[in-house]
C-alpha cells in the first residue's frame, strides 16, 4: 500500500481506502461487511469512510461493531463521519433541528455518529454539502470548537465550491480557527471537473487533501453494464432509480464500451483501469473504493500495479476515447 499526506496536514492516509455507501446496513449482510473491512485492513487500508446518512446511521453501527470486535489499535486507523442530511429522525421524518451544518446539528451529529462509531474521537469530520442555510462562519466556529475539545482531529467538506471552502479559510484565517484540511469529491473517468479544473489554486494556496467518491461511478466503470443489466448489483437496488437512470446514461455507456476494448489492448480488466486512472492523479489523496463481495475488493487492490501502464502514450488514448478534458480558463 502507499500512504500520502492529507493537504497540508501531517495525517498519512493510504491511497486506496474503503467506504460503506450503501452498502452497510443496506445491501450486504454484517458477515460480508466485517470479512470486507478485515480484507482491507490487512492490504494496508487506513481509512474508512462513513457518514451519518448512510443507511440512516445503521452504516456507523454495523462499522462501530466490527471496530469494536477487531480490536485494532486506534492508532492505526483513520475513520471519518459526514453531517449535513441527517441520520433516522424517528418515525416523523427528520425535524428541521436534525440536519444542516448549524453548530446544533454539527455537534449533535458529531457526538451520535461517536456512538455509533463506538470511538472517542473522529479522524475527520466532513460537512456533506453546503448549507445554504447556516453562516459559513457559525459552521467554522463549530468544527474548530470539536477539534478542541478532542472530538475531531480534521475537519472538511464535500462537493463543496473552490469559492466556499476559501471562505472557510478566510474566517478561518481571521479568527485563528483551525479551517478546512480535505475535501470529499466524486471523481472518475466520467465526473473529473472539481478535481481538476475547480481546486487548482486551492491545492496550491492554502493546500487540500482529496478522498474522491465513486471511482467506478457506482460500477458503470467496471463495464458490467455494458451489455445490459447484470442481477444482484446496487444500480438494481429499489429506490435507487435516480441513480440508475444518472449512470447508465448512453453517453457514458458509449465511453465504457470503448474503453473497456481498450482495456483488453492493454492486458487489465476494466475496473482497475478506472482505479488506476484515479490514483494517477497526484492531487488524488485517496481513492474510496466501494465493494459488495471481498472478491471485487481483492481485485481492485491491484490497481498500484496498473498504473505502471498508465505511460503518457496510453493515457493520451484513454483521453481520446473520453474526450471530456476539463478546461481550464485562460488567466
Ligand atoms: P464505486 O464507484 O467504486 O462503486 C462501488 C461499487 O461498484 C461496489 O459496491 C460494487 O457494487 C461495484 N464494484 C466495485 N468493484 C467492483 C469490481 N471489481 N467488479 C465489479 N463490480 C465492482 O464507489 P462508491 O460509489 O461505493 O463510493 C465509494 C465510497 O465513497 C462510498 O462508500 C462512500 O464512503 C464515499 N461516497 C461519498 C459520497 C459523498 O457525497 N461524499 C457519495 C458517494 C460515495 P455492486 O456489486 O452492487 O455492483
Amino acid at each position: 500500500m502507499e500512504y500520502k499526506r492529507l493537504g497540508k496536514s501531517g495525517l498519512q492516509v493510504s491511497r486506496l481506502s474503503f467506504g460503506s455507501w450503501l452498502t452497510f446496513g443496506k445491501q450486504v449482510g454484517d458477515t460480508t461487511a466485517e470479512d470486507l473491512m478485515k480484507l482491507a485492513y490487512d492490504h494496508g487500508v487506513n481509512f474508512f469512510d462513513n457518514a451519518e446518512a448512510y443507511a440512516g446511521g445503521k452504516s456507523e453501527e454495523v462499522m462501530g461493531d466490527i471496530l469494536k470486535k477487531m480490536d485494532w489499535r486506534r492508532d492505526s486507523y483513520i475513520v471519518s463521519s459526514k453531517v449535513f442530511f441527517g441520520a433516522d429522525g424517528g418515525k416523523g421524518g427528520l425535524m428541521p433541528t436534525q440536519k444542516g451544518l448549524n453548530r446544533k446539528h454539527v455537534t449533535e451529529a458529531c457526538h451520535q455518529a461517536l456512538q455509533r462509531l463506538k470511538v472517542d474521537y473522529l479522524d475527520l469530520y466532513f460537512c456533506h454539502r453546503p448549507d445554504k442555510q447556516t453562516p459559513i462562519e457559525e459552521t467554522v466556529w463549530s468544527m474548530h470548537n470539536l477539534i478542541q475539545q478532542g472530538k475531531v482531529l480534521y475537519w472538511g467538506t464535500s462537493e463543496w465550491s473552490a469559492q466556499e471552502i476559501m471562505e472557510a479559510h478566510r474566517i478561518a484565517e481571521r479568527y485563528h480557527l483551525i479551517g478546512p484540511t480535505m475535501e470529499q469529491p466524486q471523481y472518475n473517468m466520467l465526473v473529473r471537473d472539481k478535481v481538476e479544473v475547480e481546486y487548482s489554486q486551492v491545492y496550491k494556496t492554502v493546500g487540500l487533501g482529496t478522498t474522491i467518491w465513486s471511482p467506478l461511478a457506482s460500477g458503470v466503470l467496471t463495464g458490467k453494464y455494458n451489455d445490459g443489466f447484470p442481477t444482484d448489483t446496487r444500480l438494481g437496488i429499489a429506490g435507487l432509480e435516480w441513480l440508475k437512470d444518472r449512470a447508465l446514461a448512453e453517453e457514458n455507456l458509449e465511453k465504457v464500451r470503448n474503453l473497456s476494448a481498450f482495456a483488453l489492448e492493454l492486458g487489465v480488466t476494466m475496473p482497475l483501469l478506472a482505479i488506476a486512472w484515479c490514483l494517477k492523479n497526484d492531487d488524488v489523496s485517496t481513492v474510496i473504493l466501494g465493494a459488495s463481495k471481498t472478491s471485487q475488493l481483492e481485485e481492485n487492490f491491484k490497481a498500484f500495479d496498473v498504473m505502471t501502464k498508465l505511460e503518457d502514450e496510453v493515457m493520451e488514448k484513454i483521453e481520446g476515447i473520453l474526450s471530456n478534458k476539463p478546461e481550464h480558463p485562460d488567466f
